[in-house]
């Protein structure tokens, strides 16, 4: 390499990192100051050390990919609304929720929702992307974010700011200290759910779209958490959009509409059976709790769907004779 070269780069780059210094130098180096096999190797080694550039799973741009989520250039992972702490424990909403407190909302079935994102303008177009234009590739940036989720709802456990309606621990006199609730809930263990599921579409919707977009999501996180999904509800009508209809219609639209499949009561009874097997192993599980079943769908719009759902389920483990707690885990919130 010739002196003048690496006399102009190191006054620069004297207090850079070693590896920045040589992408300069190599920037600088011609092909007629080497022989052409010299020039070669030193364009692979200036290769080998720059960044990646991929195409991005959503824009389709080559740039460098965002190291936080496979597959997502750096531009696209910042327009993501993250919901990283919900204002509304129950339903999961990053902003003020009136919806949990209306008092025509009936009853809740499900003991919280937590959602991976706002539903953003930018958010409202990659799910139209996966949902009504199949692009396979966003599932998978889907089912990351859904983790994502997962994992900040175990943390967000821990931290006993949850409802935690059928918890025995928590329904103990005296244990609303912070301290005390976390401590109890280290001594069972993190929060995991025992049971996957998903809102079911119509055979009609099915056929349309070629998939259920909630189904390939569930089994997708499914395999990412190590938790067993089972197909445990149907969808017992078809219903149009629900995204064009009101409030009231769209909970005259839900009763009735989902039901427990024939074989639930003994996939989740099967299923308790291992959970409370594992747990009797377990010296930190000392308490006999219901059975987590958590469900999945793509978006938490007013609730009145996973509600639904929610009590199909439990109908299906009443009538398995096992008690259980359903939670839901949603893609956005809107
Ligand atoms: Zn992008
Ligand atoms: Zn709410």
């Amino acid at each position: 390499m010739k002196p003048a070269v690496l006399r102009r780069a190191v006054p620069v780059t004297f207090y850079v990192p070693w590896s920045v210094q040589l992408f300069i130098i190599l920037k600088e180096v011609k092909p007629s100051m080497h022989s052409h096999s010299l020039h070669t190797l030193l364009q692979q080694v200036y290769k080998l050390l720059s960044p990646a550039r991929f195409s991005c799973s959503l824009c389709q741009h080559t740039s460098t990919l965002s190291s936080r989520m496979p597959g997502l250039c750096r531009a696209c992972y910042a327009k993501i609304p993250w919901i990283t702490q919900p204002r509304c424990l129950a339903c999961g909403r990053a902003i003020g929720c009136p919806d949990c407190s209306r008092p025509e909302a009936g009853p809740r079935h499900f003991v919280w929702n937590r959602s991976a994102v706002r539903y953003s303008a930018e958010m409202k177009e990659w799910l139209a992307l996966y949902k009504y234009r199949g692009h396979e590739k966003i599932a998978s940036l889907l089912i990351h974010m859904l983790k994502h989720a997962y994992v900040q709802a175990q943390r967000e456990s821990l931290l006993a700011s949850m409802p935690r309606s059928a918890d025995p621990i928590w329904a103990q006199p005296g244990a609303k200290d912070v301290r005390q609730r976390r401590s109890a809930e280290g001594a069972q263990g993190l929060w995991e759910a025992d049971v996957l599921t998903s809102v079911p579409v119509s055979d009609e919707r099915r056929r349309e779209r070629g998939f259920n977009q909630a189904e390939v999501l569930a089994r997708g996180l499914s395999s990412a958490v190590s938790v067993p999904y089972c197909e445990l509800l149907h969808r017992t009508r078809h219903t149009d959009k629900q995204s064009f209809k009101s409030r009231m219609d769209r909970v005259r639209d839900m009763e009735n509409l989902f039901a427990m499949l024939p074989s639930a009561p003994d996939a989740l009874l099967l299923r308790s059976e291992a959970v409370h097997e594992r747990n009797s192993a377990d010296s930190r599980s000392k308490t006999l709790r219901p059975l987590r079943i958590l469900l999945l769908d793509d978006i938490y719009t007013t609730g009145s769907t996973v509600n639904a759902c929610a009590l199909a389920l439990k109908t299906a483990a009443a009538s398995a004779d096992i008690p259980a707690e359903v939670c839901c885990l949603t893609w956005a919130r809107s």
